[in-house]
């Protein structure tokens, strides 16, 4: 079984996360991917505007009629800082298989910096899509040799979005329609999230 394992804090989740998921998908020839959404992320300054309950469900709807795509609540549950290598091995633990953790060219810059690098990299390969300004072989080029040989490049159409614009926009009370899944859009407004962040 080769399994994508898709980390972040999807707050909320936009068509980056979701190109970058169905990019990964058909070039790794995942049969999965598993989006999940960070408690809290040790490397971020800023803790989440959403909590773990709305970001899990808004990836519910993101999912929602997408084979292949699920999301897990499993570092939402453990609670705490996330760390991508404790949640890797609980999902070789219950589901051995070949695993793909699958990020950003902006992620992966940060990768040293990451809870035991090293032994992440053996329970995994590392699946990494441009992120403007940042380019993947650029960013391999710098990594670490424990790390270089252990990452594939998944060949996305760059996306200029993330979801700190989404907020802002949301806040400032414009649209973010165009960026959006609709049923994410909907739950966003059923639940009044980002008016005031
Ligand atoms: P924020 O603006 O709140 O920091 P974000 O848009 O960067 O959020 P995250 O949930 O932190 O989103 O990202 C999860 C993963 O998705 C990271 O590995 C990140 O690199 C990747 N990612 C997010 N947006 C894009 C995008 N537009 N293109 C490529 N990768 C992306």
């Amino acid at each position: 079984m080769r399994i994508g394992i898709f980390g972040g804090s999807f707050d909320p989740p936009h068509w980056g996360h979701l190109r970058l998921a169905l990019t990964a998908m058909e070039h790794l020839e995942l049969e999965e991917v598993v989006f999940v959404p960070a408690a809290q992320n040790p490397l971020k300054r800023h803790r989440s505007s959403a909590n773990g309950r709305h970001r899990f469900a808004m990836l519910q709807e993101l999912v929602k009629n997408r084979p292949g795509f699920s999301v897990s609540d499993v570092e939402v549950a453990r609670g705490g800082r996330s760390y991508t290598v404790e949640t890797v091995e609980d999902f070789k633990q219950i589901q051995p298989g070949d695993y793909w953790f699958l990020m950003g060219a902006d992620s992966l810059k940060g990768l040293p910096e990451w809870k035991q690098p090293e032994r992440l990299v053996k329970l995994c390969r590392l699946g990494v899509a441009i992120r403007p300004p940042f380019h993947p072989s650029e960013v391999i080029a710098r990594l670490p040799d424990y790390a270089r040989d252990r990452v594939d490049l998944i060949p996305m159409a760059p996306l200029e979005i993330s979801s700190t614009q989404i907020r802002d926009l949301l806040a400032a009370g414009k649209s973010a329609a165009a960026w959006l899944d609709p049923g994410v859009l909907r739950y966003i407004q059923a639940h009044g999230l980002y008016k005031n962040v």
